[in-house]
Protein backbone atom coordinates (compact mmCIF):
# COMPACT_ATOMS: atom_id res chain seq x y z
CA UNK A 1 0.00 0.00 0.00
CA UNK A 2 1.13 3.36 -0.46
CA UNK A 3 0.98 6.78 0.84
CA UNK A 4 0.37 10.39 -0.34
CA UNK A 5 0.68 13.34 1.58
CA UNK A 6 -2.20 15.52 2.55
CA UNK A 7 -0.64 18.43 1.02
CA UNK A 8 -0.34 16.30 -2.56
CA UNK A 9 2.69 17.85 -3.29
CA UNK A 10 5.42 14.74 -2.32
CA UNK A 11 5.38 11.38 -4.14
CA UNK A 12 3.78 8.62 -2.67
CA UNK A 13 5.83 6.53 -0.42
CA UNK A 14 5.57 3.17 1.01
CA UNK A 15 4.49 2.41 4.80
CA UNK A 16 8.62 1.76 4.86
CA UNK A 17 9.42 5.15 3.75
CA UNK A 18 6.14 6.54 5.53
CA UNK A 19 7.27 5.33 8.91
CA UNK A 20 11.04 6.15 8.43
CA UNK A 21 10.03 9.46 7.04
CA UNK A 22 6.93 10.23 9.28
CA UNK A 23 6.51 13.79 7.89
CA UNK A 24 6.57 13.76 4.05
CA UNK A 25 8.87 16.01 1.76
CA UNK A 26 5.95 19.08 1.45
CA UNK A 27 5.52 18.99 5.59
CA UNK A 28 2.11 17.29 4.39
CA UNK A 29 0.94 14.04 6.26
CA UNK A 30 1.15 10.44 5.07
CA UNK A 31 -2.88 8.77 4.15
CA UNK A 32 -3.27 5.59 2.87
CA UNK A 33 -4.44 5.54 -0.30
CA UNK A 34 -7.18 3.40 -0.11
CA UNK A 35 -9.03 2.09 3.26
CA UNK A 36 -9.99 -1.40 2.89
CA UNK A 37 -13.82 -1.69 4.33
CA UNK A 38 -13.95 -5.00 6.34
CA UNK A 39 -16.85 -7.52 5.61
CA UNK A 40 -19.94 -7.33 7.17
CA UNK A 41 -19.50 -10.97 9.15
CA UNK A 42 -16.49 -9.97 10.51
CA UNK A 43 -18.77 -7.17 12.32
CA UNK A 44 -21.62 -9.47 13.13
CA UNK A 45 -19.42 -11.47 14.81
CA UNK A 46 -16.88 -9.72 16.36
CA UNK A 47 -18.24 -9.65 19.55
CA UNK A 48 -17.10 -13.52 20.01
CA UNK A 49 -13.03 -12.79 19.07
CA UNK A 50 -10.62 -11.29 21.34
CA UNK A 51 -8.83 -8.23 21.78
CA UNK A 52 -5.78 -9.56 19.70
CA UNK A 53 -7.43 -11.40 16.83
CA UNK A 54 -9.92 -8.15 16.54
CA UNK A 55 -6.71 -6.17 16.03
CA UNK A 56 -5.01 -8.67 13.62
CA UNK A 57 -7.51 -8.13 11.41
CA UNK A 58 -7.60 -4.76 11.48
CA UNK A 59 -3.57 -4.33 11.29
CA UNK A 60 -3.62 -6.68 8.39
CA UNK A 61 -6.37 -4.47 6.70
CA UNK A 62 -3.90 -1.41 7.10
CA UNK A 63 -0.35 -3.06 6.71
CA UNK A 64 -0.88 -6.74 5.75
CA UNK A 65 0.26 -5.86 1.90
CA UNK A 66 3.11 -4.84 3.15
CA UNK A 67 3.90 -6.75 6.05
CA UNK A 68 4.55 -10.87 6.60
CA UNK A 69 1.68 -11.94 8.39
CA UNK A 70 3.54 -13.67 10.88
CA UNK A 71 5.42 -10.79 11.94
CA UNK A 72 3.12 -9.07 12.23
CA UNK A 73 1.07 -11.04 14.41
CA UNK A 74 3.80 -10.86 16.61
CA UNK A 75 4.08 -7.29 16.39
CA UNK A 76 0.33 -7.03 17.29
CA UNK A 77 0.53 -9.13 19.99
CA UNK A 78 3.42 -7.71 21.48
CA UNK A 79 1.87 -4.18 21.39
CA UNK A 80 -0.95 -5.35 23.19
CA UNK A 81 0.24 -6.76 26.78
CA UNK A 82 -2.14 -5.19 28.22
CA UNK A 83 -6.01 -4.53 27.65
CA UNK A 84 -8.57 -1.91 26.97
CA UNK A 85 -11.52 -2.62 28.87
CA UNK A 86 -14.65 -0.39 28.81
CA UNK A 87 -16.03 -0.41 32.43
CA UNK A 88 -19.58 1.13 33.05
CA UNK A 89 -19.84 4.41 34.94
CA UNK A 90 -23.38 5.57 34.95
CA UNK A 91 -26.59 4.67 32.77
CA UNK A 92 -26.02 5.12 29.45
CA UNK A 93 -21.66 6.14 29.82
CA UNK A 94 -18.85 3.70 29.13
CA UNK A 95 -15.30 4.67 29.95
CA UNK A 96 -13.24 3.04 27.44
CA UNK A 97 -9.86 2.91 29.72
CA UNK A 98 -6.87 3.31 27.77
CA UNK A 99 -4.32 3.78 30.58
CA UNK A 100 -3.74 -0.14 31.24
CA UNK A 101 0.12 0.16 29.57
CA UNK A 102 3.58 0.77 31.00
CA UNK A 103 3.03 4.45 30.58
CA UNK A 104 -0.27 4.43 31.93
CA UNK A 105 -1.74 6.84 29.02
CA UNK A 106 -3.47 5.54 25.27
CA UNK A 107 -0.33 6.22 23.95
CA UNK A 108 1.60 3.51 24.97
CA UNK A 109 -0.28 1.30 22.23
CA UNK A 110 0.78 3.59 18.87
CA UNK A 111 4.21 3.61 20.52
CA UNK A 112 5.11 0.39 21.23
CA UNK A 113 2.99 -0.68 17.73
CA UNK A 114 5.59 1.89 15.79
CA UNK A 115 8.56 0.99 18.16
CA UNK A 116 8.20 -3.08 16.51
CA UNK A 117 7.35 -1.69 13.28
CA UNK A 118 10.03 0.17 12.67
CA UNK A 119 12.46 -2.46 14.57
CA UNK A 120 10.96 -4.50 11.51
CA UNK A 121 11.97 -2.21 8.80
CA UNK A 122 15.50 -1.74 9.77
CA UNK A 123 16.32 -4.92 11.12
CA UNK A 124 17.57 -5.99 7.24
CA UNK A 125 19.64 -2.79 6.77
CA UNK A 126 22.96 -2.84 5.75
CA UNK A 127 24.32 0.87 6.20
CA UNK A 128 24.23 0.11 10.68
CA UNK A 129 23.56 3.62 10.47
CA UNK A 130 21.37 4.54 13.77
CA UNK A 131 18.17 5.93 13.21
CA UNK A 132 17.12 9.15 15.77
CA UNK A 133 13.41 9.44 16.39
CA UNK A 134 12.85 13.15 17.44
CA UNK A 135 9.49 13.48 19.22
CA UNK A 136 7.68 16.54 20.83
CA UNK A 137 5.43 16.17 23.92
CA UNK A 138 3.12 18.23 25.77
CA UNK A 139 3.42 15.30 28.66
CA UNK A 140 2.41 11.98 27.58
CA UNK A 141 3.81 11.02 23.95
CA UNK A 142 7.21 11.10 25.15
CA UNK A 143 6.59 8.76 27.65
CA UNK A 144 4.74 6.91 26.06
CA UNK A 145 7.28 6.79 22.99
CA UNK A 146 10.78 6.69 25.08
CA UNK A 147 9.39 3.52 26.79
CA UNK A 148 8.16 2.32 23.65
CA UNK A 149 11.37 2.66 21.90
CA UNK A 150 13.53 2.10 25.18
CA UNK A 151 16.33 -0.71 24.41
CA UNK A 152 15.50 -1.41 20.87
CA UNK A 153 18.38 -1.92 18.72
CA UNK A 154 19.54 0.80 16.18
CA UNK A 155 17.23 3.84 17.30
CA UNK A 156 18.05 6.63 19.46
CA UNK A 157 14.94 8.68 20.95
CA UNK A 158 15.08 12.27 21.81
CA UNK A 159 12.46 13.97 23.65
CA UNK A 160 11.51 17.32 23.49
CA UNK A 161 9.28 19.09 26.24
CA UNK A 162 8.15 22.31 27.17
CA UNK A 163 10.42 23.32 30.55
CA UNK A 164 8.11 23.24 33.51
CA UNK A 165 5.04 22.44 31.82
CA UNK A 166 4.26 19.11 32.56
CA UNK A 167 4.11 17.32 35.62
CA UNK A 168 6.71 15.72 37.65
CA UNK A 169 5.33 12.53 37.31
CA UNK A 170 4.77 12.90 33.62
CA UNK A 171 8.73 13.97 33.19
CA UNK A 172 10.24 11.33 35.18
CA UNK A 173 8.33 8.52 32.83
CA UNK A 174 11.53 10.00 30.08
CA UNK A 175 13.94 11.92 31.78
CA UNK A 176 15.35 8.47 34.15
CA UNK A 177 15.66 6.18 31.42
CA UNK A 178 18.65 7.04 30.04
CA UNK A 179 20.18 4.43 27.29
CA UNK A 180 19.00 5.26 23.89
CA UNK A 181 17.12 7.80 25.62
CA UNK A 182 17.58 11.77 25.54
CA UNK A 183 15.28 14.20 26.93
CA UNK A 184 15.51 17.59 26.01
CA UNK A 185 14.27 20.58 28.47
CA UNK A 186 12.88 23.49 25.81
CA UNK A 187 12.95 26.70 27.38
CA UNK A 188 9.28 27.33 25.77
CA UNK A 189 5.87 25.59 25.31
CA UNK A 190 4.44 22.61 23.40
CA UNK A 191 4.38 23.96 20.04
CA UNK A 192 7.90 25.68 19.96
CA UNK A 193 9.12 22.02 20.76
CA UNK A 194 6.51 21.07 17.83
CA UNK A 195 7.92 23.62 15.48
CA UNK A 196 11.88 22.71 16.26
CA UNK A 197 10.89 18.88 15.38
CA UNK A 198 9.42 19.86 12.35
CA UNK A 199 12.41 22.22 11.33
CA UNK A 200 14.62 19.78 11.76
CA UNK A 201 12.98 17.19 9.52
CA UNK A 202 13.20 20.16 6.57
CA UNK A 203 16.84 20.94 6.99
CA UNK A 204 18.87 19.41 4.65
CA UNK A 205 22.25 19.50 6.69
CA UNK A 206 20.82 17.53 9.90
CA UNK A 207 19.91 15.35 7.43
CA UNK A 208 22.76 14.59 5.90
CA UNK A 209 24.63 14.04 9.65
CA UNK A 210 22.14 12.20 10.46
CA UNK A 211 19.25 9.86 9.69
CA UNK A 212 15.56 11.55 11.34
CA UNK A 213 12.43 9.88 12.17
CA UNK A 214 9.20 11.46 13.94
CA UNK A 215 7.59 9.60 16.41
CA UNK A 216 4.59 12.30 17.12
CA UNK A 217 0.90 11.90 16.17
CA UNK A 218 1.34 12.33 12.57
CA UNK A 219 3.53 9.04 12.38
CA UNK A 220 1.11 6.47 10.16
CA UNK A 221 2.41 3.76 12.37
CA UNK A 222 1.21 5.85 15.73
CA UNK A 223 -1.86 6.96 14.76
CA UNK A 224 -3.46 4.04 12.92
CA UNK A 225 -3.42 1.30 15.27
CA UNK A 226 -4.90 3.25 17.20
CA UNK A 227 -7.93 2.33 15.75
CA UNK A 228 -7.86 -1.46 17.34
CA UNK A 229 -9.09 -0.25 20.55
CA UNK A 230 -12.16 1.12 18.94
CA UNK A 231 -13.48 -1.98 17.18
CA UNK A 232 -12.39 -3.68 20.53
CA UNK A 233 -14.92 -1.15 22.53
CA UNK A 234 -17.16 -1.63 19.71
CA UNK A 235 -16.96 -5.29 20.15
CA UNK A 236 -17.60 -5.54 24.19
CA UNK A 237 -20.55 -3.32 24.11
CA UNK A 238 -21.92 -5.64 21.22
CA UNK A 239 -21.27 -8.29 23.90
CA UNK A 240 -23.28 -6.30 25.89
CA UNK A 241 -26.20 -5.81 23.64
CA UNK A 242 -25.24 -1.56 23.48
CA UNK A 243 -23.52 -1.33 20.04
CA UNK A 244 -26.57 0.43 18.46
CA UNK A 245 -26.57 3.47 18.81
CA UNK A 246 -22.67 3.92 20.48
CA UNK A 247 -21.76 7.46 20.35
CA UNK A 248 -17.54 7.82 20.79
CA UNK A 249 -16.39 10.81 22.54
CA UNK A 250 -12.90 11.08 22.20
CA UNK A 251 -10.77 14.09 24.31
CA UNK A 252 -8.52 15.50 21.48
CA UNK A 253 -5.20 17.46 21.47
CA UNK A 254 -3.40 16.78 18.27
CA UNK A 255 -6.55 14.70 16.98
CA UNK A 256 -4.39 11.87 15.94
CA UNK A 257 -6.93 9.36 18.75
CA UNK A 258 -9.80 10.46 17.14
CA UNK A 259 -8.52 10.36 13.57
CA UNK A 260 -7.88 6.56 13.94
CA UNK A 261 -11.70 6.76 15.36
CA UNK A 262 -12.49 7.85 12.16
CA UNK A 263 -10.36 5.60 9.98
CA UNK A 264 -12.18 2.61 11.79
CA UNK A 265 -15.18 4.23 10.82
CA UNK A 266 -14.73 4.30 7.43
CA UNK A 267 -14.28 0.64 7.41
CA UNK A 268 -17.22 -0.19 8.60
CA UNK A 269 -17.16 0.06 12.34
CA UNK A 270 -20.62 0.90 13.18
CA UNK A 271 -20.25 4.09 15.30
CA UNK A 272 -23.44 6.38 15.21
CA UNK A 273 -21.48 9.50 15.41
CA UNK A 274 -18.39 10.94 17.39
CA UNK A 275 -17.62 13.89 19.33
CA UNK A 276 -14.09 15.56 19.74
CA UNK A 277 -13.84 17.01 23.45
CA UNK A 278 -11.78 19.41 23.81
CA UNK A 279 -10.31 22.02 26.73
CA UNK A 280 -10.49 25.64 26.44
CA UNK A 281 -7.54 25.34 23.16
CA UNK A 282 -11.15 25.81 20.91
CA UNK A 283 -9.55 25.57 17.17
CA UNK A 284 -11.27 22.47 16.13
CA UNK A 285 -14.71 23.15 17.92
CA UNK A 286 -14.76 27.17 16.19
CA UNK A 287 -13.94 24.79 13.11
CA UNK A 288 -16.89 22.99 13.54
CA UNK A 289 -19.26 26.02 14.49
CA UNK A 290 -17.69 28.42 11.49
CA UNK A 291 -16.36 26.48 8.62
CA UNK A 292 -13.10 28.26 9.62
CA UNK A 293 -9.66 26.75 11.13
CA UNK A 294 -8.19 29.15 12.76
CA UNK A 295 -4.95 28.41 14.16
CA UNK A 296 -3.84 30.44 17.93
CA UNK A 297 -1.11 29.76 20.49
CA UNK A 298 -2.13 26.65 22.92
CA UNK A 299 -3.05 27.88 26.25
CA UNK A 300 -2.07 26.18 29.35
CA UNK A 301 -4.65 24.00 31.12
CA UNK A 302 -5.27 20.92 33.80
CA UNK A 303 -5.82 18.55 30.94
CA UNK A 304 -2.09 19.59 29.26
CA UNK A 305 -1.88 16.77 27.26
CA UNK A 306 -4.56 18.14 24.81
CA UNK A 307 -2.83 22.19 25.31
CA UNK A 308 -2.44 22.21 21.00
CA UNK A 309 -3.54 25.32 19.28
CA UNK A 310 -2.88 23.73 15.92
CA UNK A 311 -3.65 19.85 15.56
CA UNK A 312 -1.25 18.65 12.83
CA UNK A 313 -4.54 15.83 12.20
CA UNK A 314 -6.67 18.35 11.56
CA UNK A 315 -5.11 18.10 8.18
CA UNK A 316 -6.19 14.58 7.91
CA UNK A 317 -9.81 14.75 9.22
CA UNK A 318 -10.02 17.22 6.14
CA UNK A 319 -8.93 14.89 3.47
CA UNK A 320 -10.81 12.10 4.64
CA UNK A 321 -13.99 13.59 4.28
CA UNK A 322 -13.10 15.61 0.57
CA UNK A 323 -12.64 18.94 2.90
CA UNK A 324 -16.50 19.10 3.04
CA UNK A 325 -17.41 20.76 6.50
CA UNK A 326 -20.97 19.69 5.69
CA UNK A 327 -19.52 16.22 6.17
CA UNK A 328 -17.79 16.84 9.00
CA UNK A 329 -19.78 18.12 11.19
CA UNK A 330 -22.89 15.64 9.71
CA UNK A 331 -20.30 12.79 11.84
CA UNK A 332 -18.08 15.15 14.62
CA UNK A 333 -19.73 17.87 16.91
CA UNK A 334 -17.52 19.76 19.03
CA UNK A 335 -17.20 21.03 22.94
CA UNK A 336 -14.91 23.07 24.99
CA UNK A 337 -14.54 23.19 28.52
CA UNK A 338 -12.69 25.54 30.87
CA UNK A 339 -10.60 24.19 33.88
CA UNK A 340 -13.62 25.24 36.08
CA UNK A 341 -15.68 23.26 34.37
CA UNK A 342 -13.17 20.37 34.08
CA UNK A 343 -12.63 20.35 38.20
CA UNK A 344 -16.70 20.00 38.56
CA UNK A 345 -17.20 17.76 36.50
CA UNK A 346 -14.54 15.52 38.22
CA UNK A 347 -15.90 16.29 41.63
CA UNK A 348 -19.44 15.33 40.57
CA UNK A 349 -18.43 12.32 39.07
CA UNK A 350 -16.87 11.03 42.30
CA UNK A 351 -19.57 12.22 44.33
CA UNK A 352 -21.87 10.71 41.69
CA UNK A 353 -20.61 7.49 40.76
CA UNK A 354 -16.88 6.83 42.81
CA UNK A 355 -15.49 7.06 39.05
CA UNK A 356 -12.27 8.69 38.92
CA UNK A 357 -11.22 10.86 36.27
CA UNK A 358 -8.27 12.70 34.96
CA UNK A 359 -8.38 15.65 32.80
CA UNK A 360 -8.67 14.64 30.08
CA UNK A 361 -11.54 12.03 30.16
CA UNK A 362 -13.12 14.48 32.69
CA UNK A 363 -13.75 16.31 29.07
CA UNK A 364 -14.82 13.30 26.98
CA UNK A 365 -17.41 11.98 30.34
CA UNK A 366 -18.83 15.70 30.12
CA UNK A 367 -19.62 16.05 26.55
CA UNK A 368 -21.42 12.79 26.66
CA UNK A 369 -23.30 13.74 29.70
CA UNK A 370 -24.74 16.74 28.15
CA UNK A 371 -24.56 15.65 24.41
CA UNK A 372 -26.14 12.33 24.54
CA UNK A 373 -29.48 11.77 23.30
CA UNK A 374 -32.38 9.26 25.19
CA UNK A 375 -31.54 6.60 22.45
CA UNK A 376 -27.64 6.70 22.28
CA UNK A 377 -25.29 5.09 24.55
CA UNK A 378 -22.01 6.78 25.01
CA UNK A 379 -18.25 5.42 25.17
CA UNK A 380 -15.64 8.24 26.18
CA UNK A 381 -11.66 7.79 26.39
CA UNK A 382 -10.27 7.77 29.74
CA UNK A 383 -7.03 8.85 27.78
CA UNK A 384 -4.76 8.48 31.00
CA UNK A 385 -4.63 7.13 34.20
CA UNK A 386 -5.69 9.82 36.88
CA UNK A 387 -2.43 9.07 38.92
CA UNK A 388 -0.41 10.47 36.32
CA UNK A 389 -1.67 13.83 37.32
CA UNK A 390 -1.86 13.14 41.13
CA UNK A 391 -1.39 16.13 42.64
CA UNK A 392 -3.93 18.33 40.37
CA UNK A 393 -6.82 15.10 40.62
CA UNK A 394 -6.29 14.62 44.62
CA UNK A 395 -7.11 18.64 45.00
CA UNK A 396 -10.33 18.54 42.96
CA UNK A 397 -11.65 15.55 44.28
CA UNK A 398 -9.98 15.60 47.74
CA UNK A 399 -9.27 12.04 47.84
CA UNK A 400 -5.59 10.43 47.69
CA UNK A 401 -5.20 8.85 44.23
CA UNK A 402 -2.90 5.70 44.64
CA UNK A 403 -0.29 5.52 42.55
CA UNK A 404 0.33 2.32 40.58
CA UNK A 405 3.82 0.25 41.14
CA UNK A 406 4.68 0.58 37.80
CA UNK A 407 4.45 4.67 38.14
CA UNK A 408 6.15 4.44 41.13
CA UNK A 409 9.37 2.58 39.57
CA UNK A 410 9.69 5.87 37.24
CA UNK A 411 9.91 8.19 40.25
CA UNK A 412 12.43 6.79 42.04
CA UNK A 413 14.67 7.36 38.82
CA UNK A 414 17.51 10.64 38.57
CA UNK A 415 16.28 13.04 35.99
CA UNK A 416 18.59 13.73 33.42
CA UNK A 417 17.93 15.91 30.54
CA UNK A 418 19.17 18.11 28.40
CA UNK A 419 18.20 22.22 28.68
CA UNK A 420 17.90 24.16 25.20
CA UNK A 421 16.07 27.50 24.08
CA UNK A 422 13.34 27.20 21.59
CA UNK A 423 15.92 28.72 18.84
CA UNK A 424 16.08 26.52 16.17
CA UNK A 425 19.60 27.18 15.87
CA UNK A 426 20.57 25.79 18.80
CA UNK A 427 18.75 22.51 18.52
CA UNK A 428 20.60 22.09 15.29
CA UNK A 429 23.60 22.78 16.61
CA UNK A 430 23.33 20.50 19.77
CA UNK A 431 22.28 17.84 17.18
CA UNK A 432 25.18 18.16 14.97
CA UNK A 433 27.30 17.31 17.62
CA UNK A 434 25.68 14.14 18.07
CA UNK A 435 27.50 11.21 16.84
C1 LIG B 1 -2.19 12.87 23.87
C2 LIG B 1 -3.31 12.88 24.82
C3 LIG B 1 -4.58 13.34 24.45
C4 LIG B 1 -4.84 13.92 23.07
O1 LIG B 1 -4.74 12.95 22.07
P1 LIG B 1 -4.55 13.41 20.54
O2 LIG B 1 -4.35 12.16 19.78
O3 LIG B 1 -3.35 14.30 20.51
O4 LIG B 1 -5.78 14.14 20.17
C5 LIG B 1 -5.60 13.26 25.36
N1 LIG B 1 -5.40 12.78 26.61
C6 LIG B 1 -4.19 12.35 27.02
C7 LIG B 1 -4.03 11.85 28.41
C8 LIG B 1 -3.12 12.37 26.13
O5 LIG B 1 -1.93 11.95 26.55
Amino acid sequence: MNYYSTNKKAPHADLSKAVVKGLAEDRGLYMPERIKALPKEFFDNIDQLSFQDIACRVAEAFFGEDVNAEALRKIVCDTLSFDCPVVRVEENIYSLELFHGPTLAFKDVGARFMARLLGYFIKDRKDGQTINVLVATSGDTGSAVANGFLGVEGIHVYVLYPKGKVSHIQESQFTTLGRNITAIEVDGVFDDCQRLVKSAFMDEELNRHMKLTSANSINVARFLPQAFYYFNAYARMKALGLADQLVMCVPSGNFGNICSALFGHTMGLPIKRFIAANNSNDVFYQYLQTGQYNPKPSVQTLANAMDVGDPSNFARILDLYDYSHERIIQLISGCTYNDSQISETMRQCYADNGYILDPHGACGYRALKEGLHDDEIGVFCETAHPAKFKETVEQIIGTEVAIPERLAAFMRGQKQSIPLSKEFDDFKQFLMAEP
